[in-house]
């Protein structure tokens, strides 16, 4: 593969490796295992990986799992599976949070030991009036200057589950005037009586997002920790933690989340999706989760193409869907087979075609890749195809089906639309064509000129297919940022429509998860609510970016 593009980590990274500071680097994947992981961690993960992987060190992943009221082992396991699918291995470097309580229990007895942290008897909301603002200074506790031997002990009841939840916190003492709120003495562990997916019942104080992660990237030898921008502030916080405590110095970077139009890349968000019913599960196809998408037909290469693509920065953006259905659509169009598959079915009568009569036709699989072989595909009186192939009262410029026009039907033959039948209400239920058997093949020895080709079926052995036509989650590029609505009353209504039409006889056997390009519709993917003889097909995208702007 090409070498990776540079970008301002790498450049600290090799002026480290060049200045000696480090002989190897080690990365880390921290998911807080409360939900499942959307392209946003993808992003992450295709990084911490990816650095690991180029520079010949290691990536570790590790469940932040300091919070037990929102963890659960479901989203541990599904976490497992996205990075494994999108291509990535820790190897034997898997971490929890929750294995290092006990360390972490014992530096926080250090720093209460060093008069760096001290049990602060405020409610939450007191402590938050005391914190002060950006533009205003925090207020020392009253608790603040409590003596070292009262903070162990009460620090200690703590632990023991003699004090019910938010009696008391640890807090570092820093300054409760500093410029940056992240440094007024911030929490470092509450009690919280509930039981944790891994450690049960064993301990009812927990450790804060920043106090752990500093202390969880220096217990595991992590060099680089990279984390998004809303970090920043938090850094002065780590940097205070590993220096106070004396531990080895792990080093934090803030680079760009990744924002990406008519989709949300939040957790808090996609939960509220899911638990609301707004989408049918966190593997819904219309959503932005690696499950979601992979349900949808994208593949893991498309997804490490688009992170690649659009690179890493410091500053905040928004990426354009387009961009990631332009790699899905270009990884697919190297690799899908072509099928046919009859999304809106229009039934065809060939009259002078032979009743009874069924021929085979050869379809290459890839017209540009012969490797990718041929199959057999059934011919005969009856056909189907699709009804926007048809126009009644047809300009100059369509080349496709109109009465009296001969188009081609896709390696098979030349047909002409002789008659159209409706219904009593004016719909249009069935055509009746003739066609000409000098064409076989799909070309005829006179020269002369049919522009258009179809896509077709054999009535008779088409298989009856479910097709899901997905369209973007959101009608608006940004639905965070409308001031007058919800983002939930963005959702786009047609995000989903389902269609009955039908599909070649192979594709009624394929397995979900099975990826294909139904000629000049689209590229589609097996659904897992497919039943033998009875598919289901996800349209992973279009063909071109039609969406209408
Ligand atoms: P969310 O903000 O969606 O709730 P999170 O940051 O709480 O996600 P974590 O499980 O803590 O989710 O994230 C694990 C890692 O993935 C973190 O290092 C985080 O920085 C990274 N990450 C999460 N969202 C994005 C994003 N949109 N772009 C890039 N990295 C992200
Ligand atoms: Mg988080
Ligand atoms: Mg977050």
């Amino acid at each position: 593969p090409a070498p990776a593009p540079k970008n301002f980590i790498r450049e600290i990274i090799d002026e480290d490796l060049r200045s000696g500071k480090h002989t190897t680097i080690v990365t880390r994947f921290p998911p807080e295992p409360n939900g499942y992981l959307h392209l946003g961690h993808a992003k992450s993960i295709c990084l911490n990986f990816g650095l690991a992987r180029d520079y010949g060190g290691s990536c570790h992943l590790r469940f932040d799992d300091t919070n037990p009221l929102k963890e659960e082992e479901e989203y541990v396991e599904s976490i497992k599976a996205d990075v494994r699918w999108l291509g990535f291995d820790w190897g034997e470097h898997l971490y929890y949070a929750s294995n290092y309580f006990e360390q972490l229990y014992e530096h926080a007895v250090k720093l209460i030991k060093l008069d760096k942290a001290y049990v602060d008897s405020l409610s939450a909301e007191e402590i938050r009036e005391h914190r002060g603002t950006l533009t205003q200074p925090g207020r020392n506790s009253p608790y603040r200057e409590r003596g070292i031997e009262e903070n162990l002990d009460l620090f200690a009841r703590m632990r023991a589950g003699e004090f019910p939840d938010g009696a008391h916190v640890l807090r570092a003492k820093i300054d409760m005037k500093s410029a940056n709120v992240v440094m007024r003495d911030p929490t470092l562990w509450r009690i919280r009586h509930a039981e944790h997916h891994r450690t049960g019942n064993k301990w009812c104080i927990y450790p804060m997002y920043d106090y752990t992660h500093c202390i969880s990237d220096s217990i595991e030898g992590v060099t680089h920790s990279l984390c998004t921008l809303e970090f920043e502030n938090n850094r002065e916080l780590y940097d205070w933690v590993l220096d106070t405590l004396g531990l080895f110095h792990s080093r934090q970077y803030e680079f760009a989340r990744l924002n990406m139009t008519y989709v949300v890349v939040s957790k808090r968000k996609l939960i509220q999706l899911v638990k609301e019913g707004y989408v049918r599960g966190w593997d819904d196809p219309r959503m932005p989760t690696l499950t979601g998408i992979r349900r949808r037909g994208y593949t893991p290469e498309s997804i490490r193409m688009f992170i690649e693509r659009i690179g890493l920065a410091r500053s905040e953006n928004v990426v354009e869907i387009e961009q990631l259905e332009a790699c899905v659509r270009e990884h697919l169009n190297d690799t899908a087979p072509r099928m046919m598959g009859v999304v809106k079915p229009l039934k065809v009568t060939i009259e002078n075609y032979p009743e009874g009569q069924v021929e085979w036709f050869e379809f290459q699989n890839h017209p540009e890749k012969p490797e990718m072989g041929t199959r057999q595909v059934p011919f005969s009186r009856t056909l189907y195809i699709e009804r926007d192939d048809f126009k009644e009262d047809a300009h100059r410029k369509w080349f496709r089906l109109a009465p009296g026009k001969e188009v081609r039907l896709r390696y098979a033959y030349y047909v002409t639309c002789k008659e159209v039948v409706k219904d009593a209400s004016g719909e249009i239920t069935e055509l009746i064509c003739t066609y000409d058997p000098q064409t076989r093949g799909g070309w005829s020895q006179d020269g002369r000129k049919v522009k258009g080709t179809l896509h077709w079926l054999s009535a008779a052995h088409a298989v009856p297919a479910e097709v899901r036509l997905y369209d973007r989650l959101f009608s608006v590029p940004n639905p965070l940022a409308d001031k007058d609505k919800e983002f939930l009353e963005l959702i786009n209504p047609n995000a989903l429509e389902i269609v009955h039409g039908f599909v070649e006889p192979a594709l009624g056997q394929a397995e979900p998860g099975y990826r294909c390009q139904f000629e000049r519709i689209g590229y589609f993917c097996c659904d897992p609510d497919s039943r033998p003889g009875k598919p289901v097909y996800n349209r992973t995208v279009g063909l071109k970016d039609t969406w209408a702007k």
